[in-house]
């Protein structure tokens, strides 16, 4: 067997194992109540509890832990020894099937936004038996979604699961107006690519900046940038290559399929694309991904920044969410297909998808909402703020020659008619594709590109599905009734594309005539992650995700609160590191700066030789002036946080005053501090430079 074969899932109780380990009537019915979504036989659980402990065992685990994503972003795990002590003063090894199956760990230190009342401090996590247990440092993971007492959702987790099963449901509608008799549900697939950067270890804990809030809040641009474009799929370093050979293997062995690694635009930064999954696996994929980034990191004496935008001026990172729909035996629902009738199929599901997209563009924009997203989006390296949907040229005229009953090329006089004309090829990987829109159809699935670096990619694909399938269930309430599916399909497809086609845009997103061009289309442009929570709790977003039950008013109102308090959080920490780094490490030295200035023009003129000083002269009144405003924006910055600070009655108050007060007063402390840097003794210098940390890996 090859290398590859041998590790690949090596550490994963997958299918596989599953099958060899159990007894054939317990796999049987084990993956019986799987499939029909059913509570799981206590005798079953017990079983399936016993091969699982054995099988981590052997592969040396001694504790197992209910691994979940509470709404911090990251993953949680507490572990808990297999250790049972018997009456003669020895342990057995024990795992039950209720231990497998829920989890109660005490939920008080995780952000529930007033969802658990703080005598109830308990939440429970209960196993997603879909996404497979995992050993991970010696600990048996079981991916578990995390709920409050009372059932209510405090994840990331739990409302893709509810997604997934809504959208299935409401895509399985379709396909039964359409004929379908062979498909038993609707799957939606992601495969996230993650960008990220790698620094040296040594200079990052040279700076307070990055080890707190993960980003430097100073630091003035380098002679040298991207601007060379060498950087871009160049060839790997060998340190960096040593990091992705490892990180492959950890990768693989918890059965991730890590494809593709490349240089990104950026120096020092790079991307990795697993293989495309289910959403709920492609998530857990995802936040072990990012872990055993910073993990693998750490052993080669790097760092590992996941952070949407480590270093001001240079690009930042982001993380492509690449979605598509599936049947389970094997069709892919945004695949153009080769007959008309696959055609018409493939253009609903496109239609819906347009559909969704514009009718909740504030909630797709939300989904990418995290404070560093706010350096990012608009900022002529991601995409705009302003959410639009790239079909291209081809895609395009068809829709539009179905919208406006027109024929499809020149030549040819019959109007586009579904379910008799049939679709030309469509290039399925055309290189010269959009790059710049936030949600570009890319052959067979969509690219959504707002998505950052640093989140959970539970929150865009949660929204995706449940949004898409509020309009796929619109959608199977006209062809279920209808009496000629094609004309039904085709008046639908003209209505969808007269009333949403504001959304399509195939232009170049970065230009500010497309600003222009969305505000008369009336898109939002929604630039700030405050602003953006703000439309969780509009009437229209709560209704979606109620109907669906995929959050409910309560959650969402938790949630909307959750978000704008990490929010002030977050900045409150980037304005404390602000001040603690002026105040003690650069307006020291930048003061013994001018402080030697002044020192060599004294002592020159004490010689009585008519020696020039005019050198440092200009550049002791340049550096006190800007010590003198460096000290002022200090001065500001401390009372714009004291200020904020005590505003916490009022989260939505709070976090406008970190956005508009608090980050404005940072950025000038920064400025200031910047040209100084330039301008002082690069001995001196108190923090690695931006030329350090990005050319010295
Ligand atoms: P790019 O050109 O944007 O770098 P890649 O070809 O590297 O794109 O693929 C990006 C990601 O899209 C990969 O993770 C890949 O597995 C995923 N992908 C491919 N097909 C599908 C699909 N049908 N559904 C979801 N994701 C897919
Ligand atoms: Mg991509």
């Amino acid at each position: 067997m090859s290398y590859l074969s041998t590790i690949f899932g090596s550490n994963v109780f997958n299918d596989s194992v599953m099958r060899e380990r159990l007894p054939k009537e317990t796999y049987k019915t084990f993956k019986k109540t799987l499939a029909e979504g059913r509570a799981m036989d206590t005798a079953v659980a017990e079983v399936v509890a016993g091969a699982m402990k054995d099988w981590a065992i052997e592969k040396e685990a001694t504790h197992f832990t209910h691994w979940f994503q509470p709404m911090t972003g990251i993953t949680a795990e507490k572990h808990d020894s297999f250790i049972s002590p018997t009456d003669d003063g020895k342990v057995i090894l024990e795992f039950s099937g209720k231990e497998l199956f829920k989890g109660e760990p005490d939920a008080s230190s995780f952000p529930n936004g007033g969802l658990r009342a703080t005598f109830e401090a308990r939440g429970y996590t209960a196993w997603d038996c879909t996404s497979p247990a995992f050993v991970k440092d010696g600990v048996l993971c079981i991916p578990t979604a995390f709920c409050s007492y009372n059932g209510e959702a405090l994840d990331k987790k739990t409302p893709l699961l509810r997604s997934m099963e809504v959208i299935s449901e409401q895509a399985m509608r379709v396909l039964k107006a359409f004929g379908n008799t062979t498909s038993k549900k609707v799957v939606s697939s992601v495969g996230p690519e993650q960008e990220y950067f790698l620094i040296d270890k040594a200079l990052y804990e040279k700076r307070i900046d990055l080890m707190f809030t993960g980003r430097t809040l100073f630091g003035a641009m380098p002679p040298k940038g991207q601007e060379l474009d060498d950087h871009y799929f160049g060839t790997l370093k060998e340190r960096v290559s040593n990091f992705m050979k490892e990180l492959n293997d950890e990768l693989w062995k918890l059965g991730i399929s890590a494809k593709t690694q490349h240089n990104e635009v950026a120096p020092a930064q790079h991307e990795l694309a697993p293989i495309y999954s289910t959403t709920n696996i492609a998530t857990d994929h995802n936040q072990l991904i990012m872990e055993m980034m910073k993990k693998v990191a750490l052993r080669h004496n790097l760092v590992c920044l996941l952070h949407e935008k480590p270093f001001a001026g240079v690009n930042g990172s982001g993380k492509h969410n690449n979605w598509s729909l599936g049947t389970d035996d094997g069709v892919n629902l945004l695949e153009p297909g080769k007959t008309p009738h696959e055609n018409a199929q493939f253009l609903v599901f496109l239609a819906a998808t347009i559909k969704a997209v514009d009718k909740y563009s504030e909630l797709l924009r939300l989904s990418a909402a995290v404070p560093g997203n706010d350096h990012r989006l608009g900022a002529n390296e991601a995409p705009p703020a302003i959410v639009s949907i790239f079909l291209g040229a081809q895609l395009s005229n068809i829709l539009n020659a179905i919208e406006n009953g027109t024929p499809l090329e020149s030549g040819n006089k019959e109007p586009m008619t579904i379910g008799v004309t049939a679709l030309p090829p469509l290039p399925k990987d055309s290189t010269d594709r959009n790059r710049t829109s936030p949600f570009a159809f890319t052959g067979n699935k969509f690219e959504f590109r707002m998505t950052p670096s640093s989140g959970s990619i539970a929150g865009p694909n949660f929204i995706l599905n449940t949004t898409v399938a509020d309009t796929l269930s619109e959608i199977a309430d006209i062809l279920e009734s209808a009496d000629d599916l094609d004309k039904a399909v085709q008046s639908l497809i003209k209505d969808i594309m007269k009333n949403h086609k504001r959304i399509i845009f195939d232009g170049n997103n970065y230009s500010p005539e497309w600003i222009e061009e969305a505000q008369k289309r009336g898109l939002s442009n929604i630039k700030n992650m405050v602003d953006s929570v703000k439309t969780y709790i509009d009437d229209k977003n709560i209704a979606v995700l109620d109907k669906f039950n995929v959050l409910s008013p309560k959650e969402i109102h938790a949630r909307y609160e959750i978000q704008l308090e990490s929010y002030a959080k977050t900045i409150n920490i980037e304005g404390v590191t602000t001040l603690s780094m002026a105040k003690t490490e650069i307006l020291p030295v930048t003061i013994g700066f001018a402080t030697s200035l002044a020192k060599s023009i004294t002592a020159i003129k004490a010689t009585g030789l008519s020696a020039d000083t005019s050198a440092q002269e200009t550049l002791l009144i340049k550096v006190s002036d800007l010590n003198g405003k460096l000290s002022k924006s200090i001065t500001t910055l401390e009372e714009k946080i004291a200020y904020a600070q005590n505003a916490s009655e009022n989260v939505l108050v709070q976090a406008e005053l970190y956005r508009d007060e608090v980050f404005t007063a940072m950025n000038d402390v920064r400025c200031h501090a910047d040209q100084l840097e330039v301008l002082c003794d690069k001995k001196l210098w108190p923090v690695p430079t931006y030329a350090d940390l990005l050319f010295r890996v």
